[in-house]
């Protein structure tokens, strides 16, 4: 007999703590590759139990990112799906997560503890994987059924505890990690329930991943060491586990786990920094999986159709800003022009006070910038001719040097002075015209009147481009400006 298709349900589970780390955007983006590569669903659960890390305006953020980069979620909060609520504080007030975890006290799974802060300070830690950690030594799991009541009844502070046991084993897979096996006596009786009412991470998100129908999870892998205690709560509620993708670490360039300090590790950090979104998420999409022929260049329509999560690589991943600056170079040099302008625009502005053809500043600039502030460096010297040493006027491929570059600037002067037409063709005709005269080449004039115009060794356009956009009078003021320099060189 065929199989049921069961259609694939990812979600995307962020807590609203602040910015979106590069890391929690690469599990937003597989999440919505692994459902819409096979058709299926992607869905926005806004995870805010812990309320002493929710950060005002964290939620916003967090739609606003997806909005940005295309991740459109299929259901969510603001998209009922008919799996609502989708924000677990208000998945709370339903009363979801108290009813399971007393279907687990009855199953002997869970049980109360009262200990309270004073007692559980004296409890002695233990260091696993460099972390100090206290394992509760279940001293409340020997409460009486009439002690229990008593304590709840006097209204004595309480949590809920996953009862573990302390033999055995269990083991779970994940699909880039294979079957992993760790002995029960490790695990500890963690809080599923806290004092405040509200639901751990590590309890609501086995409930609500069930109870909202996810078949494929995927999150970065600090959480894969609490897998076996999620796949106990699974399976005491004999509940089908979900297939597990934990994602290989993301690194900076030192090899060290990418963190703010980086000054570039959330998506904020990045538009900031003038990163364009879409080449954000093809980098993105490569932190950690690659296709079969290494192509690196791809719009989200061929990601969703190349993905492959069985592809994904274990090994750590390096955020490289250097190689992310290259990507989006050449996605704003296929970027369509208009769309081009608009982004570069306030760069231009912020450059250029003085009334200039912005529009073709912006060509020139299109195909030579990584990120978009760099143009400002790129264009200031049309504003304001820089300092430069007459060294730059002598160039050996162009056979230049200070006393020709004079002759040069000497002769075109008057040409220019006469010239009624500064469009770049009328410029480049007359100055040709003035080359074949001469019998030199091209770049022997060229060299020193960008250099005039410009005061710069590299410049986005060449010397009539550049003359077009100043216009007549800046030009000549330049141009003389060089004739004096180098008279007094
Ligand atoms: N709320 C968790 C986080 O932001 C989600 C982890 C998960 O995807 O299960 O890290």
């Amino acid at each position: 007999m065929k199989e049921a298709v069961v259609k694939i349900r990812t979600r995307y589970a962020p807590s609203p703590t602040g910015k979106m780390h590069v890391g929690n955007l690469r599990s937003a983006l597989y999440e919505f590759l692994i459902a819409k590569h096979e058709g299926g669903s992607f869905m926005l659960r806004i995870e805010d139990t812990d309320q002493e890390r929710f950060v005002e305006g964290a939620t916003e953020i967090i739609y606003r990112t997806l909005e940005k980069t295309g991740l459109k979620h299929d259901e969510g909060p603001d998209k009922d799906g008919g799996y609502g609520p989708y924000v677990q504080s208000e998945r709370m007030k339903t009363g979801i997560y108290m009813k399971y975890a007393r279907e687990l006290i009855d199953k002997g799974e869970a049980y109360y503890c009262f200990c309270d802060k004073e007692r559980l300070a004296s409890l002695k830690t233990e260091v696993v994987e460099g972390k100090e950690i206290t394992i509760y030594d279940k001293h409340c799991l020997s409460l009486s059924q009439e002690e229990i009541e008593a304590n709840l009844a006097a209204g004595k502070p309480f949590v809920i505890r996953q009862n573990n046991p302390s033999e055995g084993t269990t083991t779970f897979h994940d699909e880039l990690y294979g079957d992993i096996t760790v002995e029960n006596a490790e695990l500890d009786d963690m809080i599923l329930i806290k004092s405040d009412g509200y639901p751990t991470y590590n309890f609501a998100n086995v409930v609500d991943d069930h109870t909202m129908n996810i078949t494929h999870v995927v999150r970065g892998n600090e959480y894969l060491s609490s897998s076996p205690k999620y796949v106990r709560l699974y399976d005491a509620f004999g509940w089908k586990i979900p297939v597990y993708v934990h994602l290989p670490l993301i690194t900076d360039e030192n090899h060290k786990k990418l963190s703010k300090r980086s000054g570039h590790s959330s998506f904020e950090d990045l538009m900031e920094q003038g990163f364009v979104a879409e080449a954000v998420i093809n980098y993105i999409a490569l932190l950690g999986w690659s296709p079969e022929d290494n192509r690196e260049m791809f719009t989200l329509e061929e990601l969703i159709r190349e993905f492959d999560y069985h592809r994904i690589s274990k090994s750590p991943a390096v955020f490289d800003i250097v190689k992310l600056r290259w990507m989006n170079g050449e996605y704003i040099k296929a970027m369509d022009f208009k769309v081009f302008y608009r982004m570069a625009e306030p760069f231009l502005k912020k450059a250029l006070t003085k009334s200039f053809d912005l529009r073709k500043i912006a060509a020139m600039v299109k195909t030579r910038i990584e990120v978009l502030p760099d143009i400002m460096e790129m264009v200031s010297f049309f504003e304001e001719l820089p300092e430069y040493d007459t060294d730059m006027y002598t160039h050996k491929k162009m056979k230049t040097d200070k006393a020709s570059s004079l002759e040069v600037l000497w002769e075109v002067l008057p040409l220019l002075e006469k010239q009624a037409d500064y469009s770049n063709d009328g410029l480049y005709q007359m100055l040709v015209h003035y080359v074949e005269e001469k019998g030199c080449k091209n770049g022997y004039v060229m060299w020193p009147i960008r250099t005039a115009v410009s005061g710069r060794q590299m410049t986005p356009a060449g010397a009539t481009e550049i003359m077009e956009i100043l216009g007549r009078d800046e030009t000549l003021r330049r141009i003389r400006k060089g004739i004096e320099m180098l008279e007094n060189a």
